[in-house]
């Protein structure tokens, strides 16, 4: 075996090793080296942790946000003065480009910031005497132990998503990192971990399939905030059933980006470019699902054929100039290449891509398809690698039928040169977002979340502050 580094749990302030003893290897996806171990959590590890964040959740809530938010912004300074090496640990385990795994540190960073400063100025109901005699307020409590669980796509900045509203309005938090890529998260907690009082944040390093049902329908867990896949959010919501837990489900995307005949077309082209193929297309709101008007339907896919076939892409381990480099695992780039096989096994084309290529590493060429059927799998299916289709709508109306004819609502975007034709169609898609002639971009300040088979609650915005407490209700007897 490799000599690689083997990390710990961070377990009520403390770094151990499972219960168990057994650890699970992290592969760079981008030539599958063993980069490093880390436990494998079992039921023990996953009871410690509850505890010790029951524990720390008696004293953590009764600070004042002026306290929390304060911790936050240590974190939030730590975090970036060590963004660099968090980034280069996120690329090893993602197959990602180095500078653009550092990009994503940036806006984690921000997300620390923005709900440190949040937590101080949330608002509610005026206190006020609705009955005679009583006066009555609203309080917005911490609703207690949190399960995180974050996927492999953004790690650290889908666990930056969690932990920024879990912790600044009172939370203590079980953090379980994919068991893909745990390494940020655990060197993120070994940077920052002494900013906060021990049992506070707990980082668990095991499978989902191995210990996540045990987290998620631990009886302490009051609250369960997931970003991963459809049928996983499923499974867990059946689990937190059992105990009746709050959920905060951010699950599967497959975004359409409408093009009207009066868009910008090389706008269109350039901006699905980048957020169609961003991360490998690895990415929920990917602009995966093209659907152009029929004037500018021929001059799109011309235009996007180019754009694709620009794409610097490789292994990000050997060379630092590229746009994209590999998939998450060998199992992904498999799922990718049958999917197109059988897209283009039915009546779609390839235009651009669509092969796997020889190369040691997850990798899949970006591919540009034309002409699905609406039905078909790679329409309404999370891809989940770099593809794109293209299909053409008779008019506005059947664009707009066909966005919203999937499972999923997550994103979603439509581009034109008319802000009275953006809103007309932006009212009527059923997605958490729409962006108008741009697609992917989003600051702290926006809610991100979905409808649908895409979940629900928002993650970034005041709004999850909101998702991460309860309203209370006091009223009292004043008797004047
Ligand atoms: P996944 O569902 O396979 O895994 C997500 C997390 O759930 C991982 O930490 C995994 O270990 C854990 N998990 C699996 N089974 C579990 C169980 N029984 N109990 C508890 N935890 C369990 O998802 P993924 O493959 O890591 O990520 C890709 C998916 O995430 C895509 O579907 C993508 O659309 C979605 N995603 C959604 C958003 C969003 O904001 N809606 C953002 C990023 C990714």
């Amino acid at each position: 075996m490799t000599d690689v580094k083997t990390y710990q749990q961070f377990i009520g302030g403390e770094w151990v090793d499972a219960v168990s003893g057994e650890t699970l290897a992290v592969e760079n996806p981008a030539n599958y080296q063993v980069v490093a171990r880390v436990p494998s959590s079992g039921e023990e590890d996953v009871n410690r942790a509850v505890d010790a964040a029951a524990k720390a959740f008696e004293t953590w809530s009764l600070t004042t946000p002026q306290d929390r938010s304060l911790a936050l912004l240590k974190i939030a300074d730590i975090f970036e003065a060590n963004s660099d090496e968090l980034g280069r640990i996120e690329a090893s385990q993602t197959g990602k480009p180095v500078d653009f795994a550092i990009g994503e540190m940036a806006v984690a960073v921000d997300l620390f910031r923005f709900f440190a400063g949040a937590c101080r100025v949330m608002d509610g109901l005026a206190v006020n005497e609705f009955l005679p005699g009583h006066t009555a307020m609203v309080r917005r409590d911490p609703i207690g132990v949190v399960a995180s669980i974050a996927p492999w796509n953004y790690p650290l900045y889908m666990a930056a998503w969690k932990l920024g509203p879990a912790l600044a309005t009172g939370n203590t938090v079980v953090l379980k990192p994919s068991a893909r890529t745990p390494l940020s998260a655990l060197r993120f907690a070994e940077l920052i971990g002494d900013q906060l009082p021990a049992g506070v944040l707990n980082v668990l390093s095991g499978s989902g399939g191995t210990m996540g049902d045990l987290l998620v329908g631990h009886p302490k867990v009051r609250m369960v905030s997931i970003t991963g896949d459809t049928v996983t959010g499923k499974h867990i919501a059946s689990v937190a059933a059992g105990t009746v837990k709050r959920l905060h489900l951010e699950l599967g995307g497959k975004a359409p980006v409408i093009v009207l005949d009066d868009a910008d077309v090389a706008l269109a082209a350039e901006t699905i470019k980048g957020a169609g193929y961003f991360n490998s297309g690895q990415d929920c709101t990917a602009a995966c699902r093209v659907i152009a008007g029929p004037a500018v339907y021929e001059k799109l896919v011309a235009a996007l054929a180019e754009q694709v076939g620009s794409i610097n892409w490789g292994d990000p381990t050997t060379r630092d100039d590229l746009e994209m480099g590999s998939l998450i695992a060998k199992a992904q780039a498999d799922k990718v290449e049958g999917m197109v096989n059988r897209a283009l096994e039915g009546k779609a084309e390839l235009v651009v891509g669509g092969k796997r290529p020889d190369m040691v590493g997850a990798y899949f060429q970006p591919t540009l398809i034309t002409n699905p059927d609406q039905g078909s799998e790679i329409v309404q299916d999370e891809v989940f690698g770099p593809v794109v289709t293209v299909q053409r709508a008779v008019d506005e109306e059947q664009a707009i039928a066909w966005a919203n004819d999937v499972k999923f609502g997550l994103a979603s975007s439509v581009f034109t040169g008319s802000i009275a034709k953006a809103m007309r169609v932006a009212r009527r898609l059923q997605f958490g977002t729409v962006w108008v002639n741009e697609h992917v971009i989003l600051a702290s300040e926006n809610p991100h979340g979905g409808v649908k088979e895409s979940g629900w609650g928002k993650d970034g915005s005041k709004y999850a502050l909101e998702d991460y407490t309860y309203v209370k209700n006091i009223t009292i007897n004043t008797g004047i």
